[in-house]
C-alpha cells in the first residue's frame, strides 16, 4: 500500500444516482466511475440509486440501459439497487416531521397566485422566487390543496466546502423555500434525494456541477433535520472539442453505443472516462488496479473536460492489443457471424483464435477486428476486393503458377519457409519481393491490405492456401 493510501475507510458510502430519463451517457458514466473508484480506494460502498420519481419520463427501458451500461463497465454496486420511487412514503415521512417540528409549513398559494407573482418579479427584474406568503401563517384551511414547503434560514449564509470546486458560498436570501410535499403528496426530488441518500448512509455526494446550486437547498434541509451533513464534490461537466456543453453531435453517446456501433473494449472506455478530468502524473494507461490505488478527489481539475472521440479510439487500439485472444473472438463472433451469415464451426473458432495475434495489432476496434478476420472464414473461391482485383489484374504473368508449384512442395508449413519460397520465386522472375507477393496475398486474402503475408498463410493452412491460389490461377477467382 502506498503512502497516499489511507487506511480502509468503512463509513464511505458514495452512490450514482441517474434518473432513467435516457440512456446512460458518457457524463453519467463518469460520474459512477469517480463514485466507483473512491468508494473502492477507501475501502467503502459504492451505492446505486436509480432516482424513477419522475414517473412519466422514468422508462424502464432506461433502467435496463443503465444497469446493463454499469455491468459493461464492470462498475458492480454493492447491496440492492435502491429505486427513489418506492421509497415516496418514506419521503412524505420526513416532510411531516420537519411541518411538524416547525422547520416545514403548509402553503395554500395556487398556480395563478405564484405564476402572477414571477411575472410580477420578472417586470420588476427581481429575481424570481416564491416570497414565502404562507412562511408565518397557521390559518391553514384542512379541505384546500397545498403543498409543503421548507421554512429555510433567511438570514445569514450557507458555505459549502465542495472537495472539488473548494468554498462555495450562497445567502441564504437568495434560496426562497422550496416544495418539500406536491399537493397531491407525492415528494420532490430535493426532498428525495436528501431523505435517501441520510437514509443509505452516503457520506461523499460526488456527482456533476450542474447539481451544486441544489446542494445549498440540501444542505439547509439536512441542517433542519439535523443529519450528518455529507461530503460534497461537484465534477465539471464534459464539453466537446469545441469547447461547447457535450451534445451528440460531439460524438457524444449512450455506453451500449460506445459497445455496439463504436466496437470499444470496457476497459478503454472506462481508462478515457477516468483521465477526463482526473489525472496522475503523465500516466495515460492506468488499469483498473492503478486507479483504484491513486484516485483521489484533489486532482479531479475545476475546468471542464473536452471529450475527444478520437483519443478515445486511440486508447481502445491500445486495450485491442493487449486483449486476450479468445476473448476477442468471443466479442466479434456476433459480428462475424452476421457478416458470413452461418454460424461459426470449431474449425473456424480454431482459426480466428490462431489469426488473432496478427489481426488484433492492427484493429483499432471490434469492428475492424471482425471485418479484418472475415477473409481467413470465407469458403472458396473467395471475393476480391477492388484492391485485389487491380493486384492480379497487373501481376507478372506466371507468377501465380511459379507460386503454386513451389509451395506445393513445402512439407515445412512455417512462415520461415514460405518467406524462403516466395523470395527464390522472387528471385526466380526478376522481381522485388513485393511484386512477387502482392499477388499472392491478393490471391489469398481477397485483399491488398492484410496481416503478415506468410503469417496469413501459415494460419490458413497449406489445403486453404493452395487452394485459394489455384481459384485465381483457374479463374475460379477474381
Ligand atoms: N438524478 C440526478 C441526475 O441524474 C442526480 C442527482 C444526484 O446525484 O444528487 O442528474
Amino acid at each position: 500500500m502506498g503512502a497516499s493510501q489511507p487506511a480502509p475507510d468503512s463509513k464511505v458510502v458514495t452512490r450514482f444516482a441517474p434518473s432513467p430519463t435516457g440512456f446512460l451517457h458518457i457524463g453519467g458514466a463518469r460520474t459512477a466511475l469517480f463514485n466507483y473508484l473512491f468508494a473502492r480506494h477507501h475501502g467503502g460502498a459504492f451505492r446505486l440509486r436509480i432516482e424513477d420519481t419522475d414517473r412519466a419520463r422514468s422508462t424502464d427501458a432506461a433502467i435496463a440501459a443503465i444497469l446493463d451500461g454499469m455491468t459493461w463497465l464492470g462498475l458492480d454496486w454493492d447491496g440492492d439497487v435502491v429505486y427513489q420511487f418506492a421509497r415516496a412514503a418514506r419521503h412524505a415521512e420526513v416532510a411531516h416531521d420537519l411541518l411538524a417540528r416547525g422547520h416545514a409549513y403548509r402553503c395554500y398559494a395556487t398556480a395563478e397566485e405564484l405564476t402572477a407573482l414571477r411575472e410580477a418579479q420578472r417586470a420588476a427584474k427581481q429575481p424570481m422566487r416564491y416570497d414565502g406568503r404562507w412562511r408565518d401563517r397557521t390559518d391553514w384551511p384542512e379541505d384546500q390543496p397545498h403543498v409543503i414547503r421548507l421554512k429555510a434560514p433567511r438570514e445569514g449564509s450557507v458555505t459549502i466546502t465542495d472537495l472539488v470546486q473548494g468554498p462555495v458560498t450562497v445567502a441564504n436570501a437568495e434560496l426562497d423555500d422550496m416544495v418539500l410535499l406536491r399537493s397531491d403528496g407525492t415528494p420532490t426530488y430535493m426532498l428525495a434525494v436528501v431523505v435517501d441518500d441520510h437514509d443509505m448512509g452516503v457520506s461523499h455526494v460526488i456527482r456533476g456541477d450542474d447539481h451544486l446550486n441544489n446542494a445549498f437547498r440540501q444542505l439547509a434541509m439536512i441542517r433542519l433535520l439535523g443529519w450528518p451533513e455529507p461530503h460534497y464534490a461537484h465534477i465539471p461537466l464534459i464539453h466537446g472539442t469545441d469547447g461547447a456543453k457535450l451534445s451528440k453531435r460531439h460524438g457524444a453517446l449512450g455506453v451500449d453505443a460506445y459497445r455496439d456501433e463504436l466496437g470499444l473494449l470496457p476497459e478503454a472506455v472506462e481508462n478515457y472516462l477516468l483521465r477526463l478530468g482526473w489525472g496522475h502524473g503523465d500516466a495515460e494507461i492506468i488499469s483498473r488496479a492503478e486507479a483504484t490505488e491513486w484516485f483521489g478527489l484533489e486532482a479531479v481539475g475545476r475546468g471542464p473536460s473536452r471529450f475527444d472521440l478520437k483519443k478515445l479510439e486511440n486508447i481502445n487500439g491500445h486495450y485491442m492489443r493487449a486483449a486476450d485472444d479468445a476473448r476477442l473472438v468471443a466479442l466479434i463472433a456476433p459480428r462475424v457471424v452476421t457478416a458470413l451469415g452461418r454460424e461459426l464451426t470449431a474449425a473456424d473458432n480454431d482459426l480466428l483464435q490462431r489469426s488473432m495475434p496478427e489481426l488484433k495489432k492492427r484493429s483499432p476496434n471490434l469492428n475492424d477486428l471482425a471485418l479484418g478476420a472475415l477473409f481467413y472464414l470465407r469458403s472458396r473461391p473467395i471475393p476480391m476486393d477492388d484492391g485485389a482485383a487491380k493486384l492480379l489484374a497487373s501481376a507478372t504473368p506466371g507468377v501465380l503458377a511459379g507460386a503454386y508449384a513451389r509451395l506445393a512442395g513445402v512439407t515445412d508449413w512455417s512462415t520461415a519457409t514460405l518467406e524462403e519460397q516466395v523470395r527464390a520465386l522472387a528471385d526466380e522472375f526478376g522481381l522485388k519481393l513485393g511484386q512477387a507477393a502482392q499477388p499472392l496475398r491478393a490471391a489469398v486474402t481477397g485483399s491488398s491490405q492484410s496481416p503478415g503475408l506468410f503469417d496469413v498463410m501459415e494460419t490458413l493452412g497449406r489445403d486453404e492456401t493452395l487452394g485459394r491460389i489455384d481459384d485465381v490461377i483457374t479463374g475460379r477467382a477474381g
